[in-house]
């Protein structure tokens, strides 16, 4: 074990079950260990490096920021963060962004807006969020009570109040609820990512835009993992035909570095006055920088080379020896193996491959932008791994 490792489990609180990897740099989608081993990424930090580790464009123009104006309080406007804000409203036909530094983060902001939003408009009791069995919205104690597993909640009772959850799928679940209790927002993630990437069927996602249309619910949408380019539209939700009233999202959005952003529609634009919500580092220049330079750069052109890569994979693992089925959206993939998912993981890594789990899965989360040779590589030393 090396002297980090030894250290980190010395003096890192033990949240985390790391594979024994030490890493010390990378470029796009490689990745050196300390020992100078090279890996091949598909995992991207957890759909954060979207155009790979260090992407050079990326790189200028975060640290071009750092050496102008590393960091301001919110009391003052900055270009970064008001720039990044109009271009996710000119993408998304959104009107209003609140930055923070989490997708959890995010995804708190989404919560307070949809309760402001249902009390001032149909009363203090209107402020129940439904979300869906198997989702995951974050780790707050308010994020993780919007989280549809039991397994999260058992360790911190009591949970924030106001959360109520329905099988993916289940509209008539929505529909009886409501007969007794009054809904303020239904969250979902198109595809539940660290549920075991399980896109969620159109004709629910469908039924439940025009339940919220109908009933004045807000229609909310997790795409904390799901964003920026990852499902082959810049939105996940754009795949479903459906137009949400308050999106989150975080991860790839930064390219690297910390970002949250919830996006605000029509309905609920003006919902926040100053010092209703606030953020010490939230719409930080360099994160904004970083923000730019990755959102102007998943064009048409990148989304049909996102989809392409992940026709190759789904093709490729489809009915392989070793493989139960496959899942996913993009490049976001979940493969279901008939071996433990973390033992597959283990062997890739041995065999120069980083790649995830997500529940009983393994996941895969490659850079947008993964040249094919190096994909088609790690792919091969996935199989292997499977057919063992
Ligand atoms: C990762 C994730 C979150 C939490 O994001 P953090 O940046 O870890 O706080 C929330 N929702 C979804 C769907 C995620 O995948």
């Amino acid at each position: 074990m090396s002297n980090t490792m030894q250290l980190d489990k010395t003096y890192i609180a033990g949240t985390y079950a790391r594979f024994p990897v030490e890493l010390a740099r990378g470029k796009g989608s490689l990745a050196w260990d300390v020992n100078g081993k090279e890996y091949i990424d598909l995992g991207s930090g957890i759909a954060v490096n979207g155009f790979g580790i260090s992407d050079d464009i990326w790189l200028k123009a975060v640290t071009e920021q750092l050496g102008k104006l590393p960091h301001a309080s919110n009391l003052y406007y900055t270009e970064p963060c008001a720039k990044l804000a109009e271009m996710l409203c000119q993408r998304t036909g959104m009107k209003k962004v609140f930055f923070g530094n989490s997708g959890a983060e995010a995804n708190e902001c989404l919560i307070k807006a949809a309760r402001k939003y249902a009390a001032e408009k149909h009363g203090a009791d209107c402020y129940t969020i439904v979300t869906l069995v198997n989702s995951f919205h974050g780790r707050t104690l308010t994020t993780l009570s919007a989280t549809g597993q039991d397994h999260y909640h058992e360790l911190y009772q009591p949970l924030t109040p106001g959360f109520a959850h329905i099988p993916a799928g289940d509209l008539d679940a929505l529909k009886e609820l409501a007969r007794t209790t009054k809904i303020a927002a239904v969250l979902i993630e198109c595809v539940q990512g660290e549920g075991g990437v399980v896109p969620l069927d159109k004709a629910f996602v469908e039924g439940l835009g025009a339940y919220c249309a109908e009933n004045d619910v807000l229609l909310a949408v997790d795409e904390v993992q799901t964003g920026n380019g990852r499902s082959g539209q810049l939105y996940s939700y754009m795949n479903y035909g459906i137009t949400p009233d308050i999106v989150s999202t975080a991860k790839g959005l930064g390219g690297g570095l910390p970002i949250g952003a919830c996006l605000l529609g029509e309905k609920v634009k003006d919902v926040f006055a100053p010092g209703d919500h606030g953020s010490t580092f939230g719409g930080n220049p360099a994160s904004c920088a970083g923000g730019v330079s990755i959102l102007g750069r998943i064009d048409e052109a990148l989304l049909q080379g996102v989809r392409q890569r992940s026709q190759y994979i789904f093709d490729q693992l489809t009915g392989a020896k070793g493989v139960e089925s496959v899942s996913g959206m993009g490049l976001m993939i979940g493969i279901k193996p008939v071996k433990p998912a973390r033992e597959v993981v283990g062997r890739c890594i041995e065999n120069g491959v980083l790649c995830l789990t997500a529940k009983d899965r393994v996941r895969l989360l490659p850079a947008l932008n993964i040249p094919m040779e190096q994909l088609e590589k790690a792919i091969a030393v996935l199989k292997a791994a499977l057919a063992e």
